[in-house]
């Protein structure tokens, strides 16, 4: 009886902890539990008189709100106050930018799965697709990259076409003569250019994305958007954003360019404007820009705006024709080439009426480009490396079949299926997380952390996906030329890993440390109120905290015994089981992420081996909770089984693999002693992607042109004699056309019906013997001539050597 009463008390506390109940768990568990330990005789009647006193005080302190406000909040406060991390002023902006979307579920521990299986992304409408099967498909079969590549640019009759068809002008709504095009088109758009060509992608990609545009868009005034936004849709004015500096790259909000505020006579009248000085560099499209969308920290030394000195940063747009202007030097993005490169400004005087919104948005720049990037951040780099990722799946998929050696196509080699399953799986998650984001833009959301976890995830993804590629195209993958449309990926991934916020600084500084503050139920809450002395506030805010740290204890223990079994999966069917695991997960990254705030406070955001690993939980979390949206939202395809199951059990690993990362380095060792049992109770039992996920991907990839297609359904396709990718693709139909025949003169030689001969010998000895027929042979032919064509390299003279661009 006692053991059961025991038993039924600890059992209380964890089952109502699970279902988010803290004070009456603590209250009425406990109170079995010490009954249980009565009646066991272990203790006196007058010691459990006692303790029940206790907890009846306990129970009416923390169960009635004033008497805990004076008698424990008053206490908790101050002390709180001191651990908690302090907010400088671009801090907070950048915290109030944007919204909090599916992040807030994953920090929560209760990823509301029905919520986001009924979230419906935007469709393509039929103008956008058509714009894709026309101006879209039409541009890249003009593009040869290679060519782009030794001309240093674009050809002019491309960027003519980029002008006439608007492409600069896709975010333009269509009553200013834009395209109006929804952020999921925009992506799309992005993904297939960058299928054919990085340096065209990121030439359409930097005018609809952080900059003239945009910021005109949100903040411009009517007058403003009048003028520019027909000029920018037309691609009359070229546009370029000139945010970074030498002395201020990730910390950009350190520029010392400077604008002071002063009288000055321009276009011959005196007018109230700012003397501007600036060093920019890298900026993409700044040596041909027009128009330069600058970032400025503004002064008024002189008051003739107002009281405040240091106006703080604003942005204006600057013709790039007026004097003291330098500009035209380009930088060599590792031979990718775009157009990049410096510009200064020397005493440039221009009106106020320059800045964005006019004089009113003078300082408030920091606030436009942070609520600007959590939008725009959601979509270019990702789409860039979607594309980038599905041609080197397409790539690699055909290769693997044409290319035979030891007498078989080199993707039937489990060495290779290990390369093949990363690419597949790597792709099918990145592309469905770039799907779901933009979906969410489209929706009205500003996903701050979402579109870091997008930007840094989906460009180490690329980076992955096509290091994997190049080691199966081996010697093919290393000598450049026409044929070799992967190395210019391969040269381009650094450029997305380092853009809009450098992929380090992102991982170990801005998902989390944003994310912690503004996804967490109370974090935000609990500073606010202690920054406004609200005790009242920060007594719901605290005590708020402590249930959801004890009911993601109680959660993430009873999720790790059952390995995810016990919470409800939204839909049945094979991805069941992986909604489980996740809300573990997620269960498990709440209390740790908990556990980490409390020990550390303000010193958590320099602990940035930690909060990188937390990053990691929150975005492989992320990235498959996006892999199975697009499953289920696709009706549960047999066909992406593979690519789902690999994705979720490599995400999954990775969240693992990261949380343990955390306790085995947490500076209080006592706190992770305790987490451990907590979130690992039977140990750490998720495992990598097995072999045989690995070979199932690999076999999707290379024998289910279904999966195939779905997978790299972004890809520009060339035509077939296009040496490359169209090469390719010939060959592998015309590969897969002979493999029935191939078979059959195999099964004859295993017969002993005929002899061992190198080469076409054997296929005409078939034919010689009436094994196979003329036709047959003539498949074997044609396979055997694409394959020689699509495994060739690119050559050239002494003299076209010395004339190549490297
Ligand atoms: C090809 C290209 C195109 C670009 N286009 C534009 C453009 O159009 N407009 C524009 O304004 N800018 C542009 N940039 C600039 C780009 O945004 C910056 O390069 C980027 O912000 C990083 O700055 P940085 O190169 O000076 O690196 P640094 O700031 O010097 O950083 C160096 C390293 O330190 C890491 N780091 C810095 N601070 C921290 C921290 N607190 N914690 C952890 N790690 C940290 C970074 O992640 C990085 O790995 C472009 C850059 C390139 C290369």
């Amino acid at each position: 009886m006692a053991i059961f009463l025991w038993i039924l008390g600890v059992g209380a506390v964890i089952a109502l902890l699970y279902q988010g109940r803290g004070y009456a768990a603590w209250v009425s568990g406990a109170g079995l539990a010490l009954l249980g330990w009565w009646i066991a005789g272990v203790g006196s009647a007058w010691l459990f008189g006692l303790a029940l006193l206790a907890l009846g005080g306990a129970a009416l302190v923390f169960g009635r709100a004033d008497l805990r406000e004076n008698l424990v909040t008053a206490q908790v406060m101050p002390r709180v106050a001191r651990i908690l991390p302090r907010l400088g002023e671009t801090e907070r902006i950048a915290l109030e930018a944007g919204t909090v979307w599916f992040d807030g579920d994953l920090f929560s521990g209760q990823p509301d799965w029905p919520k986001l299986l009924a979230f419906r992304p935007r469709r393509l409408s039929s103008a956008e697709q058509a714009f894709l099967d026309g101006p879209v498909d039409e541009l890249c079969a003009m593009l040869d990259d290679w060519e782009v590549q030794q001309a240093g640019d674009l050809p002019p009759q491309v960027w003519e076409f980029l002008k006439r068809h608007r492409f600069f002008g896709m975010i333009i709504p269509e009553v200013y003569g834009g395209l109006g095009f929804s952020a999921i088109a925009h992506s799309a758009v992005v993904t297939r250019i960058a299928s054919r060509s990085i340096a065209a992608a990121v030439t359409v990609m930097v005018p609809n994305s952080l900059g003239p545009a945009e910021l005109l868009l949100h903040y411009g005034s009517d007058e403003q958007k009048r003028h520019f936004l027909p000029r920018l849709a037309r691609g009359e004015e070229i546009p370029c954003f000139a945010l970074t500096g030498p002395e201020a790259g990730s910390d950009a909000a350190a520029t010392q360019s400077e604008g002071i505020v002063c009288r000055g006579k321009f276009e011959g009248k005196e007018v109230l404007g700012m003397r501007l000085r600036w060093r920019k560099r890298y900026i993409t499209l700044g040596p041909i820009s027009t128009l330069i969308g600058l970032a400025f920290r503004l002064r008024d030394p002189d008051h003739l705006l107002g009281d405040r000195e240091d106006l703080g940063i604003t942005c204006a747009l600057i013709p790039s024709q007026l004097p003291g202007i330098e500009i035209g030097a380009r930088h060599d993005p590792l031979g990718v080439p775009f157009q990049n490169g410096p510009n200064e400004g020397h005493d440039v005087f221009v009106p106020l009426e320059t800045i964005i919104g006019g004089r009113e948005m003078a300082g408030q720049g920091w606030g436009m480009l942070m609520e600007s990037l959590a939008a725009g951040r959601s979509i270019s780099l990702p789409a860039l490396s979607v594309g980038g990722s599905e041609l080197a799946a397409r790539v690699v998929s055909a290769y693997g079949m044409v290319r035979e050696q030891f007498d078989t196509p080199i993707g039937r080699f489990e060495g290779i299926e290990e390369p093949l399953a990363r690419i597949g799986g790597l792709t099918y998650t990145m592309d469905a997380a770039r799907r779901l984001t933009a979906g969410a833009v489209d929706a009205g959301e500003k996903p701050a952390v979402l579109s870091a976890v997008v930007k840094a995830y989906c460009t180490e993804g690329m980076r992955a996906v096509v290091n994997e590629a190049m080691d199966i195209r081996a010697g093919a993958g290393i000598c450049r030329g026409p044929r070799n449309i992967l190395a210019r990926a391969h040269a381009a991934t650094p450029i997305g890993i380092t853009v809009e916020g450098a992929n380090i600084l992102t991982r170990s500084m801005i998902i989390y440390g944003q994310g912690a503050i503004r996804c967490h139920p109370y974090a935000l809450e609990e500073i606010e109120a202690v920054a406004a002395e609200d005790r009242s506030r920060f007594d719901r805010a605290f005590f708020g905290h402590v249930n959801f740290v004890f009911s993601s204890a109680a959660r993430a223990l009873v999720l790790g015994l059952s390995d995810g079994r016990i919470a409800r999966s939204p839909l049945p069917g094979p991805a069941a089981p992986w909604f489980g695991r996740l809300t573990r997960i997620s269960a498990a990254f709440a209390l740790v992420s908990d556990a980490c705030m409390a020990t550390l406070g303000g010193k958590l955001k320099r602990r940035e081996k930690i909060t990188g690993r937390l990053a990691d939980v929150l975005a492989w979390s992320y990235l498959a909770s996006a892999a199975l949206k697009r499953f289920c939202d696709e009706g549960q395809p047999q066909r992406e089984l593979p690519f789902l199951d690999w994705g979720c059990a490599h995400a999954l690993f990775q969240c693992q693999e990261a949380l343990s990362g955390v306790l085995d380095n947490l500076p209080s060792r006592p706190t992770a002693w305790l987490l451990r049992p907590l979130v690992f109770p039977l140990g750490r039992r998720l495992r990598p992607p097995s072999d045989r996920q690995g070979a199932a991907v690999a076999r999707a990839l290379l024998d289910d042109p279904e999966a195939r297609a779905a997978l790299t359904a972004d890809v520009f396709l060339p035509p077939a004699e296009e040496p490359g990718l169209g090469r390719l693709e010939s060959a592998l139909s015309k590969a897969v056309a002979a493999l029935r025949v191939e078979a059959k003169i195999r099964d004859a030689l295993r017969r002993g019906e005929l002899d061992h001969s190198p080469g076409d010998a054997l296929a005409d000895r078939a034919l010689e013997a009436g094994i196979i027929d003329a036709e047959e042979r003539k498949r074997i032919h044609d396979a055997d001539e694409a394959r020689e064509e699509a495994i060739r390299v690119d050559s050239f003279s002494p003299e076209e050597f010395a004339r190549l661009r490297r």
